[in-house]
This record gives structure tokens, sequence and C-alpha cells, in this order.
């Protein structure tokens, strides 16, 4: 681990005094707070800028924390003893112990153990669960790196973790456990989460993640994880004259007009185009042009969560 011990203390302290850190994960950064301090989950939502309809992950260092905070089902056992530490959220039934500002006052709680040393070992030294969304202003695109997270807080605002480039580079996949129906595509494919569950997982389309959630939640906001840059997706050919950078999934037909090129994975491999997407479109939307055109993935595995971004990046939902 790139994070020292003292680093870690220090950083736990900042947890305990209410304060916010900048903690890397497997998925991305997220901006972490105590998730049973209300006073220091409220920090979260005014720094980020989220608005508080929109409940937040609580990531805890192992199953048996987690039954703490909400009640397990056979199917959430299941899950837990396959996929944590990993980027599966589960979203179960709550226990008192979460306060009503963590769900957004929804009787359920979104849980999960990230696979990233720093992560645990600071929900450790910290000893409670952290409740963390990522750490970027709200709407924009998620970090990847400690510098995303530093440049886009004040360094009083937010002590940042440095854990190096997250590895999964997506956030995590968000399944309401029992019916299973996956929220949010992300870091496990549902096909992963079907084969472990032995039954077919459901992929909820914007309305019924509202039904699923009875508020509105990010999945239903059609802009989310965008650049400043207007981003669209291809379709067809594309106008001579234009300006514009370019997304592309392996580099084949790439418009040669194109003012700036990001390739996601030239061998088509769908976890390499995860973890390289969003450090991609931060530097399409630095290369200072009227916008940005993307190609989608093939719709397979991690490709369902990759395209969700790229599409709601869009506007699209
Ligand atoms: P973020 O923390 O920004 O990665 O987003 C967390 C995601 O989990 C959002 O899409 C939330 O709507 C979703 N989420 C968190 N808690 C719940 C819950 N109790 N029920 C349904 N979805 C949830
Ligand atoms: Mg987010």
């Amino acid at each position: 681990m790139s994070v020292t011990a003292a680093e870690i203390e220090r950083a736990a302290q900042v947890i305990r005094a209410g304060g916010l850190v900048g903690m890397p994960t497997e998925t991305v950064y997220g901006l972490a707070a105590s998730a049973l301090d209300a006073r220091a989950v409220l920090r979260i939502y005014t720094t980020k800028g989220r608005p508080r309809f929109d409940p937040l992950i609580v990531h805890v260092a192992d199953a048996e924390q987690a039954w703490t905070l909400c009640t397990p089902s056979p199917r959430a056992r299941r899950l837990a003893a396959a996929c944590w530490p990993g980027p599966l959220t589960m979203v179960l039934p709550r226990t008192a112990l979460v306060p009503d500002i963590v769900t957004s006052g929804l009787e359920t709680v979104a849980v999960r153990v990230p696979d990233h040393p720093v992560a645990l070992a600071l929900i450790r030294a910290a000893g409670q669960p952290l409740a963390a969304p990522s750490a970027n202003p709200f709407g924009m695109v998620s970090p990847t790196t400690a510098a995303h997270v530093a440049a886009q807080f004040l360094a009083s605002q937010v002590l940042v973790l440095d854990g190096g480039a997250c590895r999964v580079g997506i956030e995590s996949s968000v399944l309401r456990v029992d019916p299973p129906l996956l929220l949010r595509p992300g870091g496990l494919s549902r096909a992963r989460l079907a084969e472990i569950l032995g039954e077919p997982v459901a992929l909820s389309d914007r309305s019924s993640r509202a039904a699923a959630v009875g508020l509105p939640s990010p999945g239903m906001l059609a802009s989310h994880y965008a650049p400043r840059t207007p981003l669209s997706l291809r379709s067809g050919t594309i106008s001579a004259g234009a300006r514009f950078a370019y997304l592309s999934w392996r580099g084949i037909d790439v418009p040669p007009q194109a003012q700036a090129v990001e390739i996601l994975s030239r061998c088509g491999d769908l976890a390499e185009a995860a973890t390289r997407l969003f450090a991609a479109l931060r530097r399409l939307d630095d290369a200072g042009v009227c916008s940005i055109i993307c190609e989608l993935v093939p719709e397979e595995g991690l490709g369902e969560g990759i395209n969700d971004r790229l599409r709601r990046a869009a506007g699209l939902g």
C-alpha cells in the first residue's frame, strides 16, 4: 500500500472529528465521512453539491459489519460470500443504527465492502462504517486518481489519501437484492450476479429504478457523470467541418478530423476500457474543443456499466 500507517491514522482522526477524507477504492475515489455521524454526512452533501434525495453508499470492512446496518437475506449472504470485497453494492432493509440522512429517509440502505487495502485500513482505523459517494462535484466525471480529487476540492475541505489509480475505474454495481434488480450497472457484471444467484437479474430502466427507491435517484437523472464539454454518442457520419474530440472503443474507424482521440482498449478488453474511461473523458474535456463524440462499447459484461455512464454523460439516461 502506498499510504503509510501514520497517514491512515491521521485520516481516521479526521473521520472521527466529523471531517471528510478522499478515499481510494477499487472502483473510484470516494468522499468519505462517518456513516454514523449525521452532521458529517450532511457535509458530504454540501461539499459535493449533491441533492439530499440521493442516498449514499456505506462502506464497511466485512459482511459482519454490514449486517449491523442492514438485515441480510439468504441471497445477500450468498452474494456477500462470493463478491465481497468487491464492486457490488447491496440495497437491503436498514437497521436503526443508520441515520436518516444516509438513506435520504428510505427504509433500505446501500452497503458494500471495497476491495482496496487503503479503504479497508481506513474503515478499521476509524472504527466506524464510512458513507462515501464518488469524490467529485455532483453530476461531474468521477475521480479515478488522487490528483482528480485534489483538483476539485480544497485541501482544507478534504484530506486526500493517494492509493494510486483505481483498478476497476467505474462505480460499483448497485443491486436491490430481494427480488434481484440491478439499479445501476457497474464494476461487477449482471451475468456474474445471475450466475452466483442462479436466477436472472433484471436491469432496471429509469422508471423502475425510481419506483424501486420510491424517490428520485441519480439513476433517474438523465445527465450525470458529465464532462463540461457537450458530449454526444456517435451516430453515422460526422460532418466535415466539426471541431471535436473523439472517444473510440478500439481505435478502429476513428474520424481523421478529430482534434484529440482517446482509445479505450485496442485489444477489445472491457475491463481495460472501464479502467481507462473516466480519465480519458477528463483528457478529452481538457482538449479545448466544442464537443466530444463517443462510441458505445459492446453491451455485454462490464459494457453495460460503461455504456450507462456514456449515455448519461450524453444526457440520454
Ligand atoms: P454514488 O454514491 O454517487 O456512487 O451513488 C450511489 C448510488 O446508490 C445512487 O445511484 C443511489 O441512488 C443508490 N442508492 C444508495 N442507497 C440506495 C437505496 N437505499 N436504495 C436504492 N438506491 C440506493
Ligand atoms: Mg457519483
